[in-house]
């Protein structure tokens, strides 16, 4: 039977999705310029690109600034496109598949997408979120909005690409720089950390016993720890799950879950779309 067939037919029978989204999706949604230098980061951070040379947003956001001020006329570009985008048709045409189901997202992504699809009560993102800042030394476990902030800042980046000097997000305990509540040397794995494994937690805990599907999209071989293997481990142990990975460079899965899996090395925007076609026409 047609993969995309089987993919349509297991969310259909699903009690519960449980779906693990990673760069991969971002990218299959467009939004590929953290990896690449495209259109869209020529056009978001162009002045940024000739004034350090930068290839792509990992290199802007890894880039050894001197200044604070430097460093933040970036993160408040940065930040602002993210909180401001949207979700296109990837991720639409995901909320469309899984309809009504009791579906809950667990992503490494920051860029907030799956929020534009799903309540936060039913992601959990593992990996920080650029809603929030924390202390640049994680001094105290608290974290703070960025919308207001970032939005502010991004106002005041000059020409220079700088922000003033008196505008530089500091931390209210110890003073020392925020920064964006991302995965980093000093990213606050506190409260709201733990909670987002909690919720991921629960929801496993609630639906152990049903029909339960494990939907990977887009997750490399960098980090599969966090969204990989927890996938591979529950579809070994819970009776009914059943899990499909769909990634055109890199789906596999081990040997312990093949009669209770399928991949689909294919391109994620391409199997959604089809199977939309395919949903329709049923
Ligand atoms: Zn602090």
């Amino acid at each position: 039977m047609n993969s995309v067939k089987i993919l349509l037919e297991k969310i259909e029978e699903a009690d519960a999705i449980c779906i693990g989204g990673a760069a991969g999706l971002s990218s299959a949604d467009g939004y590929d310029f953290y990896y690449n230098n495209d259109d869209l980061f020529n056009e978001v951070f162009g002045s940024f690109i000739e004034k350090y040379g930068i290839q792509n947003v990992f290199d802007g956001f890894y880039y050894p600034y001197t200044l604070g001020e430097e460093h933040w006329g970036f993160l408040a570009t940065e930040g602002h496109f993210i909180l401001h985008a949207q979700a296109n048709k990837v991720y639409t045409n995901l909320s469309k598949l899984v309809g009504d189901k009791e579906v809950f997202a667990v992503t490494t992504n920051q860029d907030g997408l799956f929020s534009r699809i799903l309540p936060d009560e039913k992601i959990s993102t593992i990996q920080g979120d650029w809603r929030y800042l924390q202390c640049g030394l994680a001094c105290h476990d608290k974290l703070y909005s960025s919308h207001e902030v970032i939005d502010k800042l991004y106002e005041n980046v000059d020409d220079n690409c700088c922000i003033p000097s008196d505008m530089i997000p500091k931390c209210p305990k110890c003073g020392c720089e925020m920064e964006p509540w991302i995965r980093s040397f000093s990213f606050l794995q506190g409260t709201k950390y733990k909670e987002e494994y909690n919720k991921w937690e629960t929801f496993i805990e609630e639906n152990k016993n049903k029909k339960i599907l494990f939907l990977e999209l887009g997750v490399g071989r960098m980090t599969p720890m966090f969204i990989q293997e927890p996938f591979w481990d529950y579809t070994e142990k819970l009776p009914r799950a059943y899990y499909i990975n769909i990634n055109p460079n890199d789906a596999k899965m081990p040997e312990t879950i093949k009669n209770k899996g399928m991949l689909i090395s294919k391109d994620i925007a391409q199997v959604l779309d089809e199977a939309i076609r395919l949903k329709e026409d049923i």
